[in-house]
């Protein structure tokens, strides 16, 4: 049975009109339930708005001006025509529905998904007009309503408000009957972080097969994450055995794939980054003693001494042009801390000692790589003094790592396993939050024309939804403000996203789909009628005095700090 893409288009209409996100698990569900095994990955894909995993790196490449030329060739208008229409109206969907669709469409979601597949193949001299041919030929083929959803995947703004939890919990839902068992799918999907493989695994091997997916070499996998503590103490109720301080680094975490001579990095987010760092790969050829591990660290901007230098410096890295040129005007070096793969074999269930272990003995220390410094403790004494000689070396505090038999690499996790204490805390200055932007008011007086406030949430991952914490007014620049509604704009939706939970009386100017983290310095947590974080009788957690300290693109939204983490803090 082929599936039609007209049914899927159906199933996106739906969706774009709910605002509850279990009406979306409930609708993407019965969806899946008769989606033919075939097409369940590309299914899973276009609901994200993506055409693949986002790790494998796979983009049609092609920009606004690319599709509208698409768009006035299947329509046999001229390309002022619909440059015009799309000014008017903002958006290409609606402009590729207002002129495309003069035939009883027959394409199947296969189709579709090779068509896209094949324009993201095209590359080098020519490939744009090879690209926009090809879409104008699917154009041709297209009803309205599909040009409309075609177009937005083709420039990857659809934003019908489905994450990957929202697959999952669906999948789980379709294929086990109940959506407690998303928590296997979740399990699996920390090491499989592709919700494509995850559902046609589901759809044709059920549970069983769910269960025994593992670590594939080349495929990305969660990264572990660590607790935050209020009292250097704690540290010893959490870890009662010993344990291992390690200096914690302030740059980009990355995870290292080495297969032969190809090595890929992943970032957190576990989008490809290996074009960013030419200096570290080449580095790697030379100290890394095995042709097949996944290793990970903190990748860290350095002094031609080899000291450590903030983590702005590193931002002058993410580029796409004189990659090159900046190895030298801007030197890194990675601190190696863990390994999670070695000769063919998962090392996730390995302890911390073993994974160690391991590690030290296929990496040959050089300027540019190197091992986290790390030593073994019994008490607290031990660790507060190995975290003040960090401190003196510009670390910005230390991570304390279970020794125990079960200290285990927890894909995904934020568990107790790993603890981190940073300068700020000893200081007893409020920590940072790592928040999602939600909404925007508009400003008055002096910010008029710009906003005034962010509305900002939190993660909650138990339910898949974000939860307000805060309203986020201080800590722009001025050139900061001036660009914010120009940097959100691509993320304004017309209502709240049905996975943002906020209080009626929370009406913020502008609705934002969930997609840019934000780093928050704030001074107290409260209870308040007016948030929703970890509601209870109608009060959540709210962040007093909160200022804004940095982007964090490295994060995606569901990496933001997590409503339990909010909960946990305000009880310590
Ligand atoms: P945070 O981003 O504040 O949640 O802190 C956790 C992050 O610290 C990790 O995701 C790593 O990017 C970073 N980090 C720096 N040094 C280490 C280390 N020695 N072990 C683990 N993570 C580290």
């Amino acid at each position: 049975m082929m599936l039609q893409f007209s049914e899927v288009v159906k199933v996106f209409e739906e969706l774009e009109k709910v605002s509850s996100g279990n009406k979306m698990r409930v609708i993407l569900a019965s969806f899946f339930k008769n989606c033919p095994l075939k097409s369940i990955d590309k299914v899973a894909y276009f609901s994200l708005g993506q055409i693949a995993s986002k790790y494998e790196d796979i983009n049609t490449g092609m920009a606004d001006k690319m599709v509208v030329k698409a768009i006035a060739s299947a329509s046999k208008n001229s390309e002022e025509v619909i440059t015009n229409y799309y000014k008017k109206s903002g958006d290409i969907g609606e402009t590729a529905e207002h002129f495309i669709g003069n035939v009883k469409s027959k394409l199947s979601v296969d189709a579709v998904f090779d068509q896209f597949h094949k324009i993201a193949k095209l590359s080098g001299a020519g490939s744009q007009y090879k690209k926009i041919i090809l879409l104008s030929d699917l154009l041709k083929n297209c009803s309205s309503k599909e040009a409309k959803y075609v177009t937005k995947i083709i420039l990857g703004t659809l934003r019908l408000g489905v994450g990957d939890m929202t697959v999952l919990d669906s999948l789980a839902i379709t294929f086990t009957g109940k959506k407690e068992n998303k928590k296997i799918l979740e399990h699996a999907y920390n090491i499989c972080p592709d919700v494509g493989v995850i559902a046609k695994t589901i759809a044709s091997k059920g549970i069983k097969g769910i269960k025994s997916i593992d670590v594939v070499l080349g495929r990305p996998i969660q990264m572990m994450l660590a607790q935050r503590i209020s009292n250097i103490q704690i540290i010893k109720e959490k870890i009662p055995g010993k344990i291992a301080a390690e200096e914690k680094y302030d740059g980009e975490r990355v995870q290292i794939h080495i297969s032969g001579k190809k090595i890929v990095l992943f970032s957190r987010r576990l989008e490809n980054t290996t074009h960013q760092f030419p200096d570290i790969v080449r580095e790697l050829k030379k100290t890394i003693k095995t042709k097949n591990c996944i290793i990970e660290g903190e990748i860290v901007p350095i002094d031609p001494k080899g000291n450590l230098l903030p983590f702005q410096t590193l931002m002058q890295r993410k580029r796409k042009y004189e990659v090159e040129k900046y190895t030298k005007k801007v030197p890194i070096c990675v601190y190696l801390f863990d390994i999670l793969f070695l000769n063919n074999k998962s090392f996730l269930r390995r302890n911390y000692l073993e994974r160690r272990e391991a590690l030290e003995k296929i990496v040959k220390e050089s300027k540019i790589v190197q091992l986290a410094k790390q030593t073994i403790c019994n008490d607290i004494e031990c660790v507060e003094e190995f975290f003040n000689k960090s401190l003196e070396r510009g670390c910005e505090g230390i991570l304390a790592k279970s020794c125990a038999t079960d200290s285990v690499y927890q894909a995904g996790t934020r568990g107790w396993n790993w603890i981190k204490w940073k300068r700020e805390y000893s200081k007893e200055l409020i920590d940072t939050f790592d928040l999602v932007v939600v909404g925007a008011f508009h400003g008055r007086g002096r910010r008029s024309g710009k906003y005034g406030a962010l509305l900002c949430a939190v993660y909650n991952d138990e339910q898949d939804q974000f939860e307000t914490l805060c309203k986020l007014g201080s800590g722009f620049t001025d050139v900061q403000l001036a660009e914010l509604p120009k940097k959100m704009k691509q993320y304004v939706v017309s209502k709240k996203p049905a996975r943002v939970i906020a209080n009626k009386d929370m009406n913020p100017d502008v609705w934002f789909e969930p997609k840019v983290v934000v780093e928050v310095l704030g001074a107290e947590i409260t209870r308040s009628p007016m948030h929703t974080c970890a509601e209870k009788e109608g009060r959540g957690f709210a962040l007093r005095f909160p200022r804004l300290v940095r982007y964090r693109p490295d994060k995606k939204p569901e990496q933001a700090t997590t409503a339990r983490e909010i909960k946990n803090l305000s009880i310590a």
